[in-house]
């Protein structure tokens, strides 16, 4: 019983051994986490803050749950209900993470957190330069320095206009509650102002246009959100023009919701056309004035059309402070900041990066296919058996996902389908065995499937969950260091490099209807999905 119990024990001895507390503090690493978004909070939600001495900086001291802001912007969901304050988070961490910390000792863990934007990285100094806007210092600016050991990089991403004229002056985006506010006061405005005794029925028409530019997730779900607060709401409350609203959605490529399945893609789109939805695909906004929103087709030319509102959600941008770190690490020819699979900055030392402002980037098996044969042929003969390749199969494909994905691509079940299509064809028992040429062959395709990540919540959450993890089990890891092929020798699983597990994509259409895809290729389409959706979150 004393054995089994030793963890427990030693915990209690160190309560009153304060020396040994003493240097444990003296220790501890500085981390620094920037922003409190999906990665960040999902980061310090599952963080152990006994181990680091961590400070969180973010101009927004709240996480907000962005999947419902665009019900935010038409009152069908209020803002308070979407988004937590930073403080309460950083709070239930040290109630639920370490509360056996709490009763043992006679202080909780501390972690601070400050309200302000990070505007510089020194990579080689290990320091953030961080701006507060809500107060300032004696120097007048409001300006800090904090060092770190680790620095967590979480900030995000941000619009990106791809140098549009006219619309940073004249739209609105949807990336913050102060957004999602804005939109619905600039809609309320649309509908009063078309309701002026002054003015013609063409100027009413011209307020009454809502232009959504961007056929994402987010712009169709704007679009379906806007359609059904006009049609529930608005028609009532204005019943004298309601037949002049028209919702515009605009999308430079062939369909809306290019990341969903094709058949969602087209459900949305009749859905769309049933609503009086005009979704104008093959259209690029080229430039936007204060009444009207030019854009270019490739069959019929330029076109303008007057507007009352519109919202620009048509892509992301990196933020200024990456785009240096970038410049500093030799990465200025990447378009997005790049991590190695356990989401470690490459380029610089202590840096790691999570969610949207960052991106992954794959090992190939070409690249390693030398060591791999190594590393497989135990023996030493020069070939490879089917059960010297089956002994490294599944560490080969947690080091590269690629593998998996292209076996199933190619229907193939097993490695001996693997062997016999590299011999090409049937091939006798006995020589089911493959040298470095062959085994070159057989996966000189495999790199073929390597997939960037989404921008998305659930990738930014699943991170920034890894990344505490492997964080709480660092000084293990450092103790027992383990080879890029050796993952599974000892059982820790933390050693694996990041794997996205996909929970499906959701995308509400407005009424009861939403389009959800999930995976394994199953399509659930209508009423009730919503809170399957969620709940994907909700882990
Ligand atoms: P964010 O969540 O954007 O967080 C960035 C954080 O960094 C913020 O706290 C910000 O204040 C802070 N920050 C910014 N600059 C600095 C700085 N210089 N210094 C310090 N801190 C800084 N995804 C889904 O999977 N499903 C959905 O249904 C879905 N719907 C969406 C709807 C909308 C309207 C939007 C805008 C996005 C939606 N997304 C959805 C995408 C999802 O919100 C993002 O992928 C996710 O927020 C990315 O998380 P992140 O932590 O990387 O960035
Ligand atoms: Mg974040
Ligand atoms: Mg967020
Ligand atoms: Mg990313
Ligand atoms: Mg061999």
């Amino acid at each position: 019983a004393a054995a089994s119990s030793g963890g427990i024990v030693a915990y209690a001895g160190s309560k009153f051994d304060n020396t040994a507390e003493q240097t444990q503090v003296a220790q501890k690493k500085k981390m620094v986490v920037l922003g409190t978004g999906w990665a960040g909070t999902a980061f310090l939600k599952n963080l152990d803050y006994s181990l680091y001495d961590v400070k969180v900086i973010s101009p927004r001291n709240y996480f907000t749950f962005t999947p419902l802001l665009p019900s935010v912007t038409c009152g069908t969901v209020e803002p308070r209900s979407i988004v937590e304050p930073i403080r309460k988070i950083i709070g239930k961490n040290k109630l639920l993470f370490n509360w056996f910390f709490i009763l043992l000792s006679q202080k909780g863990e501390e972690i601070d957190y400050w309200e302000a934007d990070c505007y510089k990285i020194n990579t080689v100094g290990k320091k953030v330069l961080c701006r507060s806007k809500i107060g300032t210092n004696l120097d007048g600016t409001g300006e800090f320095v904090v060092d770190y050991d680790y620095l967590v990089i979480a900030v995000g991403a941000q619009v990106n206009t791809f140098n549009t004229p006219g619309v940073m002056e004249h739209c609105h985006f949807l990336k913050e509650i102060e957004d999602a506010r804005r939109i619905r006061r600039s809609v309320i405005d649309c509908f009063e102002k078309a309701s002026l005794p002054y003015l013609d029925e063409e100027e009413r028409k011209k307020n009454l246009h809502f232009v959504i530019v961007g056929g994402g997730p987010t712009g169709v779900e704007f679009a379906a959100e806007l359609h059904d607060f006009v049609a529930e709401d608005l028609t009532k409350l204005y019943p004298a023009i309601q037949d002049l609203v028209k919702i515009s959605v605009i999308q430079s490529g062939e369909h809306i919701l290019t990341m969903f399945d094709q058949r969602i893609a087209e459900f949305a789109e009749a859905k769309f056309q049933r609503d009086g939805i005009d979704v104008r695909t093959g259209y690029r906004v080229v430039k936007i004035s204060d009444n009207s929103i030019t854009m270019k087709c490739k069959s019929t030319g330029e076109t303008s059309e007057p507007y009352g509102m519109a919202v620009w959600s048509a892509g992301v941008g990196t933020r200024p402070v990456i785009v240096d770190v970038m410049k500093q690490i030799g990465q200025e020819n990447r378009r997005v900041l790049t991590t190695d699979e356990w989401l470690r900055v490459c380029g610089c030392d202590g840096i790691y990066a999570i969610g949207d402002c960052a991106t992954i980037s794959q090992r190939k098996v070409m690249e390693d296919i030398s060591a791999i044969f190594k590393f497989a042929d135990k023996d030493n003969s020069g070939t490879l058996t089917v059960k010297e390749i089956q002994d490294i199969f599944e560490d080969l494909c947690i080091r590269y996902p690629q593998l998996e994905l292209y076996l199933k691509s190619k229907h193939m079940s097993d490695i001996a389908d693997l062997i016999r299509d590299a011999k090409g064809g049937d091939v006798e028992k006995g020589s089911m065995q493959l040298d470095i040429d062959e085994l070159k062959i057989a996966l000189a395709h495999v790199d073929s499937q390597v997939k960037s990540l989404p921008a998305t919540a659930q990738v930014a959450a699943q991170q920034g969950q890894y990344l505490a993890q492997c964080f709480n089990s660092m000084r293990d890891c450092e103790e027992h260091p383990t080879g890029p092929l050796r993952l599974r020798d000892s059982g820790r699983h933390r050693f694996r490099p990041f794997q996205y597990k996909h929970f499906g994509q959701f995308a509400p259409l407005g009424g009861e209807q939403a389009a959800a895809e999930l995976p394994g290729d199953w399509i659930s389409i209508g009423h009730g999905s919503q809170w399957l959706w969620y709940s994907v979150y909700a882990r």
